[in-house]
């Protein structure tokens, strides 16, 4: 099991991934980690530079969103994320961007249909659209909530705001925030010179299953 200064050094660096990704502007964007076994989430401060986070730097919550530990005030969004602990146990990890592509949609008020392969593969089918919830409180947290439970994807697009993904780990978290701007960005594109051509939901469960169940190293 991983010890509390472990994964406040793993929080701190998958920030980075969100630089190096090009999924953030400025301060915008958060991961946060549970600690396993414990009521506890390491999330980024609020307002730091990504150049400034470090380990020492991360803020410890409990699930109610009250800081246990750290000198700086969590992020802005931390209510959220503290939702989505206490209501999904399987939940490992979150991530919160504003990335443009994905967010294009979400400022349409649309969900990304599933017409790729690897949109199959990651999600499962369509990413889904959240509702509109003003920032602060729980209501985005519990927008997030209803809209996975029960939906294979572990993106979900929040009206009007900007993407949340939930993974086992928040390695995985941020996979799916890299691939949801890669298959909205390649979504965009095709639509902007025809129509699209949806998947088989047949074809959809097919690809999911063998990318979720046998593809890569095992
Ligand atoms: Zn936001």
């Amino acid at each position: 099991m991983s010890s509390l200064a472990e994964i406040r050094r793993t929080v701190s660096d998958l920030h980075q991934e969100l630089v190096r990704n090009r999924l953030v502007a400025w301060t915008s964007g958060n991961i946060s980690a549970r600690v396993p076994g414990e009521e506890l989430v390491v999330i980024k401060p609020s307002g730091l530079s990504f150049d400034e986070l470090t380990p020492e730097s991360m803020v410890v919550v409990d699930l109610d969103a009250n800081v246990v530990e750290g000198e700086y005030a969590p992020s802005s969004d931390t209510a959220t994320h503290c939702v989505i602990y206490r209501e999904m146990p399987e939940v490992g990890g979150v991530v919160h961007t504003h990335s443009a592509y994905a967010t294009a949609w979400a400022a349409r008020g649309e969900e990304i249909p599933c017409v790729l392969t690897a949109m199959a593969d990651e999600f499962g089918g369509p990413i889904p659209l959240g509702p509109f919830a003003l920032i602060g409180d729980e209501e985005i947290g519990r927008g997030v909530v209803q809209t996975l439970s029960g939906h294979r994807s572990p993106a979900v697009l929040m009206r009007s705001h900007g993407v949340f993904t939930i993974g086992d780990s928040a390695r995985s978290a941020i996979k799916a925030a890299v691939m949801c701007v890669d298959v909205a960005r390649t979504v965009h594109l095709a639509r902007v010179h025809g129509d699209l051509v949806p998947l088989k939901p047949a074809d959809i469960d097919a690809l999911y299953d063998r990318y979720q169940n046998v593809y890569g190293q095992r």
